[in-house]
């Protein structure tokens, strides 16, 4: 069943699923990067979708930056981080090609990373993670506090902060789901307006397989898609998305 043709076929379904949306909400196709959510793909599979021409992926876990770092070294690729990051995890992950940290979601985080990249001459990308959901099991800064967030955020000179990243909520509901985007978005524009030097406000990284239309149709720059690509996992989400055990 996962053969090449697979997963090919399914880029091309987002690829038009994407550019329906676009064209709902005056937007272009060139506007929305599609990131491949690659948790639990081996690295033979993500190649497929890389040589396809799909060259952004991104990993939750720091375990997997490693373990697939050395087979996909080779493919050119670009990579973020989109997983809760432990801090004690942060000398590891730096030692790999990862241009952007989506998940940025706490200032002791972010001072460590600073601090790190201090230390190696180094500057990252960001996007502060905004719990939109108001979800207990999503990591994410509460919406009230992120204008503080990127203020602090912002003093640290070795963080370039990009934008925004949200995870929706789960629900069939679209228009509650909707609700999240749209807020991310309200949140966006509040950051821009109180103009902190250093922070641009460019991306929003939200939809997934389920909700990307909802997403673009909202403003989305990044839409973060695992499951339509390569199928579904043997691990609930919620795996991903709690404390590394
Ligand atoms: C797994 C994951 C995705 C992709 O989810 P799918 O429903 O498989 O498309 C997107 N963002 C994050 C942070 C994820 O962990």
């Amino acid at each position: 069943m996962e053969n090449k043709d697979t997963i090919i076929h399914n880029i091309e379904i987002i690829k038009k699923r994407i550019i329906r949306a676009c064209e709902k909400s005056n937007c272009t196709p060139e506007e929305v990067k599609l990131l491949l959510a690659t948790k639990t793909v081996p690295a033979e599979r993500i190649k497929i979708a890389l040589n396809y021409g799909y060259t952004l992926i991104g990993e939750n876990r720091v375990q997997e930056v490693k373990g697939k770092g050395d087979e996909l070294k080779d493919t050119p690729h670009q990579q973020h981080f989109i997983g809760h990051l432990q801090t004690n995890k942060i000398k590891d992950l730096l030692k790999y090609p990862v241009t952007c940290i989506e998940s940025l979601d706490r200032v002791g985080l972010a001072e460590r990373l600073d601090k790190r990249l201090a230390n190696k001459g180094k500057t990252i990308d960001v996007l502060l993670q905004i719990n939109t959901s108001n979800e207990e099991s999503k990591f994410g800064v509460h919406p009230g506090d992120a204008i503080e967030f990127a203020r602090q955020v912002a003093q640290f000179q070795h963080l370039k902060i990009k934008g925004l990243m949200t995870i929706g909520l789960f629900s069939a509901e679209l228009e509650r789901v909707r609700a999240c985007f749209r807020l991310l978005r309200d949140i966006q524009q509040k950051i821009q307006q109180e103009d902190i030097s250093g922070v641009e406000m460019k991306e929003l990284s939200m939809g997934m397989s389920g909700d990307l239309e909802v997403a673009i149709e909202e403003g989305a720059t990044i839409v973060r898609v695992g499951t339509a690509i390569f199928g579904e996992r043997i691990y609930p989400d919620s795996y991903y998305w709690n404390e590394e055990k």
